[in-house]
């Protein structure tokens, strides 16, 4: 089941190059940077209310980011729905005949598992699924008591 937005990510070139523009000039924060190598990106992430910015960058020549880059210039790259069962949510949508880039989750940031479902099922949009990874869903619970 999707719960929320868990993200909207904008490929960049380079984080340090649009950080004066994403803290200085719109007063957000950046929360954290952490490289990705399984997904060839470094991401940062920007709280937003309930939701947060991912800036997406290259780790190298060979990342997805860095084609989309290379074609678009950068811009809004995917929008991430948080699930609950990612897999469960996979097997569903495949049951549709819907396309994912991937026959299994894979981990992405934060440890999370994810998958994408790919743009010519889903009229021209990069759609990421995002399961929060145990070891987090359990902190946060322990944080609400
Ligand atoms: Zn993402």
């Amino acid at each position: 089941m999707i719960k929320k937005i868990s993200h909207i990510a904008i490929a960049v070139k380079s984080i340090e190059e649009v950080k004066n523009f994403y803290e200085e000039v719109l007063g957000l924060k950046i929360e954290k940077i952490e490289k990705v190598p399984e997904r060839k990106v470094k991401v940062a992430f920007i709280p937003i209310g309930e939701t947060r910015i991912e800036l997406v960058e290259p780790l190298d020549e060979n990342s997805p980011v860095k084609k989309f880059l290379d074609e678009r210039g950068g811009g809004i790259h995917h929008i991430c729905f948080e699930v609950n069962e990612i897999e469960k949510e996979m097997e569903r949508l495949k049951e549709k005949g819907i396309k994912l880039t991937t026959d299994k989750p894979e981990k992405g940031a934060e440890g999370n598992l994810v998958c994408f479902i790919h743009p010519k099922s889903a009229y021209g949009v990069l759609i990421e699924l995002n399961e929060k990874n145990l070891k987090e869903k359990n902190e946060s619970l322990v944080r609400k008591d």
